[in-house]
């Protein structure tokens, strides 16, 4: 029996995470929860933003399943979710993006697995603003080992699973020395794993070619901003921001989230689609070497998607959260 910390989130945060549950739970998964929140709603209730005994689960359990937390845009707290990576030196964000039978999209053969950095870059937090003169300052932190770290990750992935090329998304042209940096550690990386072919592209020609041509991409490595806005953009390829799993690694705690935020705009209706968190789980039970349920509800979950009328809205059907974990539970 594992024990995971549980994370609902704000927004559709609850909606998708109880979705998770019952699917678990009737899959039998030997999963037990340890539910403990963080963000503005905790702090009305207690004030505190991430509370001690949150900390103090996560850092007995070393695993969680986090459902996604609003943060203020442009003024309030910092972003609880950098908080936690940065923390726990949860330095690898890996985002599956792979094209599922069923689900609307313009492309086929998609099969991206990004890793984002995730503790440092222009999310480092360093930020200052100078009054008098207007102007706002934020650093763009990129260390040796940060770059060793997250290439090697990702080559060291590729390696485990397979995959045939790492291409890195990159603005060393113009970001000569942080840009030369992660240049320099995936080459370090590329030497280590001559069976892996290694490429390098400059993010704007990245961004044209991952819209064009999404299919010659394999791994791909970058820094913490691009790797946030290609996330998005390789989600919108294989169907959207419902479907897309994600995960914080570091080398002693792993906390397992969806791509997407607490969508505001849908949430408490129950009609958000809990796949992506569903699959981030799944990428969880990976991680805890329980392959054989994770295999099981994958089934169970690809064939659900196989069937619009099985489907929530953003995915054309008529399905709400909970008829769609239904859905699941019944292919199960
Ligand atoms: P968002 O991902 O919340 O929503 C973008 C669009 O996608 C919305 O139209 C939303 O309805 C849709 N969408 C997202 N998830 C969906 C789902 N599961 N099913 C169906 N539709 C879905 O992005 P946003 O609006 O830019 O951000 C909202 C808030 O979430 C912000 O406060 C942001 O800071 C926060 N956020 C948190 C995390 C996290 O906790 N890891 C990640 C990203 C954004």
């Amino acid at each position: 029996m594992h024990t995971i910390t549980l994370i609902p989130g704000d927004g559709i945060g609850p909606e998708i995470t109880r979705a998770v549950q019952d699917i678990f739970a009737a899959a039998q998964v030997p999963v037990q929860w340890e539910e403990q929140n963080a963000g503005q709603t905790t702090y009305d209730q207690s004030g505190e933003l991430i509370p001690q005994a949150l900390l103090e689960s996560l850092e007995r359990n070393c695993v969680a399943l986090k459902g996604p937390i609003t943060t203020p845009v442009g003024k309030g707290f910092r972003s609880i979710n950098v908080t936690l990576r940065q923390k726990y030196d949860l330095y690898q964000n890996l985002r599956p993006a792979k094209t599922t039978e069923g689900v609307p999209t313009r492309y086929s053969g998609v099969d991206i697995v990004l890793f984002r950095e995730n503790t440092e870059g222009l999310y480092s937090g360093l930020e200052v603003y100078d009054e008098p003169r207007g102007i706002a300052d934020s650093f763009n932190r990129i260390s040796v080992e940060g770059s060793r770290k997250i290439c090697r990750a990702a080559f060291a992935y590729a390696a485990k699973h397979g995959r045939k090329k790492v291409t890195l998304a990159h603005k060393a042209n113009i970001l000569k020395m942080a840009g030369k940096l992660m240049l320099d550690a995936a080459l370090e990386a590329s030497r280590e794993f001559p069976q892996i072919q290694f490429e390098d592209k400059i993010i704007d020609n990245m961004c044209m070619q991952l819209v064009t041509k999404p299919e010659q991409f394999d791994v791909i490595v970058t820094t913490n901003l691009f790797g946030d806005i290609l996330s998005d953009l390789c989600a919108g390829l294989v169907g959207g921001l419902g479907v897309v799993a994600g995960a914080n690694i570091g080398d002693n705690m792993a906390i397992f989230e969806a791509v997407h935020g607490s969508a505001p705009d849908i949430a408490g209706k129950g009609i958000a689609n809990p796949t992506a968190l569903l699959r981030s789980a799944l990428l969880m039970l990976e991680h805890l070497g329980e392959k054989e349920y994770a295999a099981r509800i994958e089934t169970a979950l690809n064939e659900t998607l196989r069937h619009k009328e099985q489907c929530t809205g953003d995915l054309g059907g008529p399905a709400t959260t909970q008829q769609f974990a239904q859905n699941v539970i019944n292919n199960l």
